[in-house]
C-alpha cells in the first residue's frame, strides 16, 4: 500500500492521511480547481478529456456538475464520479467541521459524504446541493429532515456492510466472553510464566441465548452466525418478522423485558433515532443476567455509558464489547481502564472488500441523483413525490 507524493512541480496534490499511516487507499491526483479546506488544499479529479491539470479549463467544463467528496476514497470510486463530475476530494482522513464542509459546499450539486455532520448550517451555504450520497448505512449524521426541505436526495449504503458488521459483532461477543484481548495483553506483557488450570477463565458461546435487539439486516446476520454456534436466538424489534423468517432463523420474537432477562449476550442493531437513544441504561442494565455480555456494534448514543461503566464496574454484568461511542472519539471516565469490555474504534464495516463496495455505492447513488434517476437507496423518498 502507502502512498506516493507527487512532485510540486507537477502542480498536483497527493492524498495522504495524518493520523492513518497504513491507510489503504491510492494516490488521488488533481490540479487547480482547489479550495482552501480545513487549511488544506483540497484535490479535484477531473476526467481528463474536460479539464487539463495545468489549470486550462477547455470546453465543456461546465456542463459537468460539481462534487465535494469529504476524505480520501478508494480511487476506483473517485474514477467512478469523475467520469461525469468535476470531483473535489478532501484530502484528509479526518471530518470537517461544518463551516469548512460548508464552505467546500458552496458551488457542488452533489456531496459524498463520508464520516461529516451534514447539518442545518452546511445546508445552508450549500444552494446548489442535490444530492447527499452518505458513505454508511446509518445517517444519523445527516439533517435529514432539512434536506428533504431542500429537495436534496439524501441516500445510504445498505446491504454491502451487512455481513462484514454482524461478522464483526460476533468477533466482539467472542472476544468478551473468551477474555481474547485481556489474554492477548497477558502473554504480551511477560505475565505468563506456566500453564494454570484456573487461568483466564472465559464463558461459553454455543447452546447460549443470543439476544438481538434491532431485527434489521445486521440483526439478521447475527442471528445466522448464531445459529451457527447452535445458539438460541431471541429478538425484539419494532415489529414482529413473518413466520417464515422466523423458522428460518429459528428466531423467537419476545417483548423487551423477556430479551433483556434471558440473553446470555445482547446485541444492539437498531439505527439511531431519537425513540433508541439511551435504549440500555441503568433500568435495562439492572434486568439482564449478572453472566450476561452487552455487544453494541450499532451507534453510541443507544447506550447511557455512564450507567453502562457503573454497571461493569460493579459487575452487575460480566462485560461489553463495544464498536461504537456516545461521544467518539472519546471514551467516559474509566472504561478504558476496565477488564471486563473490550474497545473498538468503530471498524464495524472496516474490510478493504466492504469499504470499496460502500464506496462505489455511495458513487453509484450520487451520479443516479445527479442525472435525475432514483438512487438505488434513497432515504427522503418524499423528495419524489
Ligand atoms: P436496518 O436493516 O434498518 O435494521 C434496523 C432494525 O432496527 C430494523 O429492524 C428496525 O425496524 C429496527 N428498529 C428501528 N427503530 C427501532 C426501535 N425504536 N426499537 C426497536 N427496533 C427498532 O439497519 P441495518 O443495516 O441492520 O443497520 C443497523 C444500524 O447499525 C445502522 O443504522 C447503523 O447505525 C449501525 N451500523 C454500524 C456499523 C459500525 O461500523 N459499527 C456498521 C453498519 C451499521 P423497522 O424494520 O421497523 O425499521
Amino acid at each position: 500500500m502507502g502512498f506516493k507524493r507527487a512532485r510540486d512541480s507537477d502542480n498536483f496534490s497527493s492524498v495522504e492521511t495524518s493520523n492513518s499511516p497504513r491507510h489503504p487507499f491510492l494516490l488521488q491526483r488533481g490540479c487547480q480547481f482547489r479550495r482552501a479546506v480545513a487549511n488544506r488544499p483540497a484535490v479535484d479529479v477531473h476526467g481528463s478529456a474536460v479539464v487539463s491539470t495545468r489549470g486550462t479549463q477547455k470546453k465543456g467544463h461546465n456542463l459537468k456538475p460539481k462534487v465535494f467528496v469529504t476524505r480520501p476514497l478508494p480511487q476506483r470510486a473517485i474514477d467512478l464520479l469523475a467520469a461525469q463530475c468535476a470531483v473535489q476530494v478532501h484530502p484528509s482522513d479526518s471530518a470537517l467541521k461544518p463551516p469548512q464542509l460548508g464552505e467546500a459546499c458552496r458551488d457542488v450539486e452533489g456531496l459524498l459524504a463520508v464520516g461529516v455532520r451534514v447539518s442545518e448550517e452546511v445546508l445552508s451555504q450549500a444552494a446548489k446541493l442535490r444530492v447527499v450520497a452518505n458513505c454508511g448505512v446509518g445517517y444519523d449524521n445527516i439533517d435529514v429532515a432539512a434536506c428533504s426541505r431542500r429537495k436534496i436526495v439524501v441516500t445510504n449504503t445498505p446491504g454491502v456492510l451487512t455481513d462484514t458488521t454482524a461478522d464483526l459483532a460476533f468477533a466482539l461477543l467472542m472476544a468478551a466472553a473468551r477474555r481474547v484481548v485481556e489474554a492477548d495483553r497477558f502473554v504480551r506483557e511477560g505475565h505468563w510464566q506456566r500453564w494454570e488450570f484456573g487461568m483466564l477463565w472465559g464463558a461459553d458461546i454455543h447452546n447460549k441465548t443470543l439476544g438481538i435487539w434491532g431485527f434489521g439486516r445486521i440483526g439478521q446476520a447475527l442471528a445466522r452466525r448464531g445459529r451457527g454456534f447452535d445458539m438460541k436466538i431471541l429478538y425484539h424489534s419494532r415489529r414482529r418478522s413473518d413466520e417464515t423468517l422466523e423458522r428460518e432463523l429459528e428466531a423467537c420474537y419476545v417483548d423487551r423485558d423477556t430479551l433483556l432477562r434471558e440473553s446470555d449476550f445482547l446485541s444492539l442493531h437498531v439505527p439511531m433515532t431519537p425513540e433508541t437513544h439511551h435504549l440500555i441504561g441503568a433500568d435495562e442494565l439492572r434486568l439482564m443476567k449478572p453472566s450476561a455480555f452487552l455487544i453494541n456494534t450499532a451507534r453510541g448514543k443507544v447506550i447511557d455509558e455512564e450507567a453502562l461503566v457503573t454497571a461493569l464496574k460493579a459487575k452487575a454484568i460480566a462485560g461489553a464489547g463495544l464498536d461504537v461511542f456516545e461521544h467518539e472519539p472519546h471514551l467516559p471516565p474509566d472504561l478504558a481502564k476496565l477488564e471486563n469490555v473490550v474497545l473498538l474504534p468503530h471498524v464495524g464495516s472496516a474490510t478493504g472488500e466492504t469499504r470499496l463496495a460502500m464506496a462505489m455505492l455511495a458513487a453509484d447513488n450520487l451520479l443516479a441523483a445527479l442525472e435525475g434517476r432514483r438512487p438505488p437507496n434513497v432515504v427522503n423518498a418524499e423528495v419524489f413525490d
